[in-house]
């Protein structure tokens, strides 16, 4: 078989994406490879593919349990003969594993890093055909990344044990220098072909809002999509406790996860939200690595993350079946103190030196601060974020919050004029907070306690709202006229620059228009319903959704998540070109052989019964 028949036959795609190919042909002639592609590029692909071509076995290092189970369903379900060995299995399982292994019954094998130089598993790896050696989630090998894991060390002496070195693949989202150099060091790749695909993820909307009313602008958004399953991502677990009760009281299907609860809690949590039985999950970012679930329709993240590779990673699970999906980050000023706090207390890592920790320290506190230039920016999110990551695209998508509100050049000389004096004239002594509430004038405690209510700038700018003041003192901050110190108390302080302020007058600043602030939803409201302004005329949502119900049912039933019967990519096509019989059925993208042989049947059925319902 060639890689196209491979392609269709076992996973029913009629194409290959970007980079797939390059990647195929070079692993398939033994070749090693390094694959950076971002999340949802399709990188198992990379490997199965040719796994399945090559004479021989196929070994998988993955670093999640819950991963392995994912994928090796995956394959399963498509006709392929692939089994995981982790600490999952009791060990008589993992014995019986082992005995069908060296039977030659798998074609592709999934093991956790640990289990590769343990005796019984290096016996059946050292006397089988292994012809290929792939790593996924390759950046989990650096000590500069925050997954982190010994046992990705041990690798390259697993695969030097080997009687025949076997072509080694390795593939992460994760793109930074250091990460990079890291993997080709330490798993020892031979001049590997290198593919480095754009990080930008076309099907997903990028949307910051800054409203005050983040729990109002949750509930909002899930009315609105009340039949997705999305993420709600919360800094801590406390939020995370908070928010997930209320959703629940306000009727919704949600469920919760982080660090606090008991692994039985959160597998069935974890469980409850892969098989859209809870199809809201709420959670910190202890949740996600491994989850593959390919519907996840929205991300929201109810708190600004640390840094925009958390960012890009946690919100790039949204969307992996290439269909459009929402990522909304709702951001206050307070998140950023927050993250400072976290910061500040960070666990030391033994395995680094305090000057590496201090070093660490300090690079995470500058990759902070570009977040909350993500948040504050008025320029395309898209480009911000391709940028930070070095890639230059152009200044506008389209497809963000920011590029889809009008703006205006307003004049803030004034404004900024007074914040200047105001940081000045309080000796350079407090954070935003105090400055916005001595400008406004307000009558707080902690004015009267610092001694602010009797400053010279006190209410100098009664006038102006206090999120236009923030906005501007950012502005400020990004044009290099103020800075804020990286304390745990952050304070605004004066720069060389600041002179500027004064010298450059008038000075104008781009803002949302004024009546857009108004309705509500700050800059929100428009964008969401451009993004599902429905992209697929032909599609029938009615029989749509009656698939999902369908493609749930027998979900239940075979007791594997929904995603895994079908994407709903593949049942979007279906409620598109409605096929009459199996030859049709098996154009319908995303079946291949296996699932039309199994399913053909039941969806062909559900199919003629709703199209005559609606005659
Ligand atoms: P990654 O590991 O890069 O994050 P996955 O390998 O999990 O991404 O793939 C994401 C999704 O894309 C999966 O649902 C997969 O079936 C789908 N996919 C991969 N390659 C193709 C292709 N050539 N055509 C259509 N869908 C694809
Ligand atoms: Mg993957």
């Amino acid at each position: 078989m060639d890689k196209y028949q491979v392609l269709k036959k076992f996973f029913g795609y009629d194409s290959f994406r970007q980079g797939q190919e390059t990647i195929i042909d070079a692993l398939s002639d033994g070749r090693d490879v390094f694959g950076i592609m971002p999340t949802g590029a399709g990188k198992s692909l990379c490997y199965q593919v040719p796994a399945l071509m090559l004479e021989g076995i196929t070994l998988v290092v993955s670093p999640l349990i819950s991963l392995m189970k994912d994928q090796v369903g995956a394959l399963n379900a498509a006709g392929v003969h692939a089994a995981f060995l982790n600490s999952s299995l009791s060990a008589g399982q993992y014995r019986k594993a082992l005995e069908l292994a060296r039977a030659g019954r798998y074609k592709i094998i999934y093991v956790a890093p640990e289990r590769l130089l343990l005796p019984e598993f290096l016996e059946f790896a050292r006397h089988s055909c292994i012809s290929m050696v792939t790593v996924d989630e390759a950046h989990c090998v650096s000590q500069w990344g925050q997954d982190f894991r010994p046992g990705y060390l041990k690798i390259a002496e697993f695969i030097r044990a080997l009687p025949m070195r076997p072509a080694v693949g390795a593939f992460t989202a994760t793109a930074t220098r250091e990460v990079r150099e890291d993997i080709l060091a330490a798993l020892q790749l031979e001049s590997p072909v290198t593919v480095a695909t754009g990080f930008d993820r076309e099907n997903l909307f990028y949307k910051v809002s800054a409203g005050t009313e983040k729990f109002a602008e949750v509930m909002a958004y899930l009315r609105a999509h009340p039949t997705e399953s999305g993420i709600i991502y919360c800094l801590t677990r406390k939020t995370v406790e908070e928010v997930c009760e209320r959703l629940r009281q306000n009727g919704i299907l949600a469920t919760r996860y982080h660090a606090g609860l008991s692994d039985g809690e959160r597998r069935q949590n974890q469980d409850d939200f892969l098989y859209d039985a809870s199809p809201v999950m709420v959670a910190t970012n202890a949740f996600g690595m491994g989850i593959d679930k390919s519907n996840v329709r929205f991300v929201i993240h109810y708190n600004m993350p640390q840094n925009i590779e958390s960012y890009y990673q946690e919100a790039g699970r949204a969307g992996r079946d290439g269909e459009a999906a929402n990522c909304i980050l709702l951001y206050a000023p307070q998140d950023v103190v927050m993250n400072q706090f976290l910061i500040e207390r960070e666990t030391e890592h033994d395995v680094l030196t305090k000057e590496e920790q201090k070093l660490v320290k300090e690079r995470d506190k500058e990759r902070l601060k570009q977040m909350a230039f993500y948040c504050t920016t008025n320029a395309c999110l898209r480009e911000f974020v391709l940028r930070y990551f070095g890639e230059y695209t152009t200044n506008y998508c389209g497809k963000c919050s920011n590029c889809l509100t009008e703006f205006e050049e307003i004049d803030v000389t004034e404004t900024v004029q007074a914040i200047a004096a105001c940081v000045k004239g309080c000796g350079q002594r407090f954070g935003m907070t105090v400055i916005v509430d001595t400008l406004r004038g307000s009558q707080s405690a902690k004015l009267k306690q610092n001694g602010m209510a009797g400053n010279a700038c006190f209410g100098t700018l009664r006038e102006v709202p206090a999120y236009r003041i923030r906005q501007v003192m950012q502005y400020a901050i990004r044009q290099g006229w103020l800075r804020v110190t990286e304390e745990t108390y952050p304070v605004v302080r004066l720069t060389e620059q600041s002179h500027e302020v004064f010298d450059k007058a008038p000075i104008f600043m781009k803002a949302a228009k004024e009546q857009e602030k108004k309705s509500g939803s700050a800059r929100s409201g428009r964008s969401g319903k451009k993004q599902h302004a429905q992209p697929y005329a032909d599609v029938d949502y009615a029989l749509f959704e009656e698939l999902r119900k369908l493609r749930l049912q027998i979900a239940r039933e075979e007791q594997i998540p929904p995603y895994i019967v079908f994407s709903d990519k593949s049942l979007r096509d279906m409620s598109a070109r409605k096929p009459q019989n199996a030859s049709d059925f098996l154009k319908v993208n995303g079946v291949g052989e296996q699932k039309c042989k199994k399913y053909a049947e039941l969806f062909l059925a559900r199919i003629r019964e709703q199209t005559k319902k609606s005659l």
